[in-house]
């Protein structure tokens, strides 16, 4: 394959709304040491996205956007030996710029990917199912006979939780907005769904999980919703319970005083990021393999609700942020 020494690429210039995402053409460079040159099959699109767009998560300007993919090692830099050209690998994490028909990426942060996974599951669920396993393996640790709150059950990290959650032997209550995703949510297994947003605030869906928990509460809460519902979540766990903040859907959750933990009832309040629990080579294998494993096996089905083309990526970060996408998305370069 003669590789091209330009690409086209997601870009953007200054922080914003979808808008500001540019289809440019940029040059590519031989890989540097350490790094090869891949071909991208399929991009995943994650919240995290809209984040570094926006503002929210600043990132030096101009930039590419995008930190997850699947593609095809097309050239190897000076000193890399643990590929070859031609694996199929895929990788979630810095520097930004996924969002491009070819790259250059460090070997050392790159993952082989079987032949039984294809491009569009693998970047659909690198970062998302990375996440679910450090969440609910490594956070706090899931045991059988657990009730575990989920929240927005259907989105791309709460579908694998599900189908995993449910793998451990824990009792689920997804909740998810609207009829629609509440029935996705059903079919991946959970026990129990909610509509948070069939009444407007929270007491509604915390009187709920009450009721389903005999009053008692769940034992742990993961919420990548944020401000809409991670203080009213506490309501919903019983004494010493976990509640794994995570993200900011609806945007970041306000300050927490500890006495607040301490009047909930001992609470444990964690807020963890992929990138800290893959940090290191032996971390990111481990979470990897155990991803690979539950979807080779077919414990955990990856949802592709939508695909895009990777020009239309604005489009894409759209309909995400507007809540009307299920399971995960992929762009296709
Ligand atoms: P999702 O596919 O879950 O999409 C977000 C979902 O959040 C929406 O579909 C919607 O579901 C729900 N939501 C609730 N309120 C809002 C709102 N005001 N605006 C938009 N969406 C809202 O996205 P991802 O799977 O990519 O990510 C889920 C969360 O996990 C995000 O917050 C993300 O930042 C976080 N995350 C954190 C990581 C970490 O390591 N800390 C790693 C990966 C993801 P509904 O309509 O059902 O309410």
């Amino acid at each position: 394959m003669t590789i091209p020494t330009e690409t086209n690429a997601i870009r953007f210039h200054q922080t914003g709304g979808p808008e500001v995402l540019k289809w440019e053409t940029v040059k590519l460079a031989a890989p540097n040491a350490g790094e090869v040159t891949l071909r991208n099959k399929a991009c995943g699109l994650n919240f995290i996205d809209t984040y570094h767009r926006s503002g929210l998560y600043p990132v030096q300007l101009p930039s590419g956007i995008g930190l997850e993919g699947a593609g095809i090692v097309e050239a190897l830099g000076p000193g890399v030996t643990s590929l070859k050209v031609g694996d199929r690998v895929a990788y979630c994490a810095a520097p930004l710029g996924s969002y491009a028909e070819w790259r250059n990426y460090p070997a050392d942060k790159l993952v082989k990917i079987p032949d039984s996974i294809d491009f569009n599951t693998a970047a659909a669920m690198m970062l998302q199912g990375m996440t679910v396993e450090y969440l609910i393996r490594r956070t706090y640790t899931v045991k059988p006979g657990d009730i575990v709150l989920f929240h927005a059950a259907a989105g791309g990290v709460g579908s694998i939780a599900v189908q995993w959650l449910k793998a451990l032997g824990a009792t689920v209550i997804g909740t998810a907005g609207g009829k629609e995703k509440c029935a996705i949510a059903k079919s991946l297994g959970a026990d129990h769904v909610i509509d948070y947003r069939a009444e407007a605030g929270s007491d509604h869906w915390v009187k709920r999980v009450k009721e389903l928990t005999d009053g008692k509460g769940v034992h742990v809460v993961y919420d990548g919703v944020g401000k809409d519902t991670c203080i009213p979540s506490m309501d919903c766990l019983r004494p010493r319970g976990y509640l794994v903040t995570f993200g900011n859907a609806s945007g970041p959750v306000p300050a927490i005083e500890p006495l607040l933990l301490s009047q909930k009832g001992s609470l444990f309040l964690t807020r963890p990021t992929l990138m800290a629990y893959t940090a290191t080579r032996a971390d990111l294998e481990l979470s990897a393999n155990a991803l690979i494993d539950v979807v080779s096996k077919g414990t955990v089905k990856i949802n592709i609700g939508h695909t895009y083309a990777l020009k239309d990526a604005a489009q894409a970060q759209r309909d995400l942020e507007a809540r009307k996408t299920t399971g995960s998305v992929v762009l296709l370069p």
